[in-house]
């Protein structure tokens, strides 16, 4: 992508991204920080959704099958493009791969993140302590769970107590992990990778507030994980120091094994047990929808690297015109 920034006019720079998820926060961000702002609908009713808010400057709407179009388009208004979790859902793998405009991060770990095996085997090069994996159902012993491939929002996954339990729900299916269930409590990291300070920053966590897991279910349904909001978390201070650590390790982890620097948000996904140790057990390469949490007011450890809150949204920004103004924008887009 090198080429098409280097024939940008700064002066015109633009911020888009695809008008759910987190967009929002990323407009309102680039916004403060003087962007130009695009947000890309794939319905006109979503467009007139986000029509309303004056820190959006043009709101496109698209057909998401020929996004590779759009993001065309987007190069000829000298626009940069913000990833976030619902874009490789929309446009699918292959166009977010393919498309040529400059896009935040790496995009190469699209591929790895596509599957279950590969993404926990690029955490356990990082040296992030993962959950066991179970090769064959023989080899378990102890409660589980099991995801299967390509599903979403946790709908897909099952536990099973033992063995038994397992052999009688594995039945029929195919394309599938199992997984050590670890006992704990959830929480997710927010994390920021910085070219231009050279630096990882630990930015802000949550926890996923799931149905019907976390619901009034009395042990009556069988458990399910579909996300329905976030809740904001501040963790003991004396885990920070690990979590920082696992965050850099993970970003070394995608440059040396993947190939491609970690530029931006991204998150770790974990159960923290009762003695204090964490279990990764799932990452997402950009920014992830727990830090809609933190818009407008700013996460508690952005003060700690910026003494000022500052939302992810404004984080991402801040690093483009930093990288903008110090001739490094190559360092942060692929
Ligand atoms: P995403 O939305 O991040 O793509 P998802 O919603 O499909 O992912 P996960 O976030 O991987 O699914 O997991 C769903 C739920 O299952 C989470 O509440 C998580 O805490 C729980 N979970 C996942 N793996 C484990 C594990 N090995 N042990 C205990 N709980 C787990």
């Amino acid at each position: 992508m090198s080429t098409t920034l280097k024939k940008y006019d700064l002066d015109k720079l633009t911020v888009a991204t695809v008008a759910s998820h987190t967009a929002l926060q990323i407009l309102r961000g680039a916004k403060k920080y003087g962007f130009r702002t695009i947000a890309i609908a794939g319905r006109a009713d979503v467009a007139e959704f986000y029509q309303q808010f004056n820190f959006i400057d043009e709101v496109w709407t698209v057909d998401f099958r020929n996004f590779v179009k759009a993001a065309e388009k987007l190069v000829e208004t000298n626009a940069v493009f913000i990833p976030h979790g619902s874009y490789v859902e929309y446009v699918g793998w292959r166009q977010a791969l393919e498309a040529p405009v400059p896009t935040l991060g790496c995009r190469e770990l699209i591929k790895w993140e596509a599957d279950q095996y590969k993404k926990m085997e690029l955490l356990q090069r990082g040296g992030i302590p993962t959950p066991r994996v179970y090769k064959s159902l023989e080899e378990v012993d102890r409660p589980v769970i099991v995801k299967l491939f390509g599903a979403k929002g946790g709908r897909g996954y099952f536990l099973a107590r033992d063995r038994e339990e397992l052999r009688r729900r594995l039945a029929g299916l195919s394309d599938y992990i199992i997984q050590e269930y670890v006992f704990g409590v959830p929480a997710y990291y927010h994390y920021f990778s910085s070219p231009v300070y050279g630096r990882v920053e630990v930015f802000g966590a949550d926890i996923r507030y799931e149905s019907n897991v976390d619901g009034r279910t009395f042990g009556w349904v069988e458990p399910t994980f579909v996300v329905v909001g976030n809740l904001p978390l501040v963790l003991r201070e004396s885990l920070l120091p690990t979590i920082w650590k696992y965050g850099v390790q993970f970003a070394k982890a995608v440059e040396e094994v993947v190939g491609c620097r970690l530029a931006g948000p991204y998150c770790l996904e974990s159960i923290i047990r009762d003695d204090m140790s964490i279990s990764v057990f799932e990452f997402s390469g950009r920014i992830v929808a727990g830090t809609n949490i933190y818009m407008g007011y700013g996460s508690p450890y952005s003060v700690l690297y910026f003494d000022r809150p500052m939302d992810m949204g404004e984080r991402i920004a801040h690093e483009i015109r930093e990288a903008a103004r110090r001739g490094r924008l190559e360092d942060l887009f692929t």
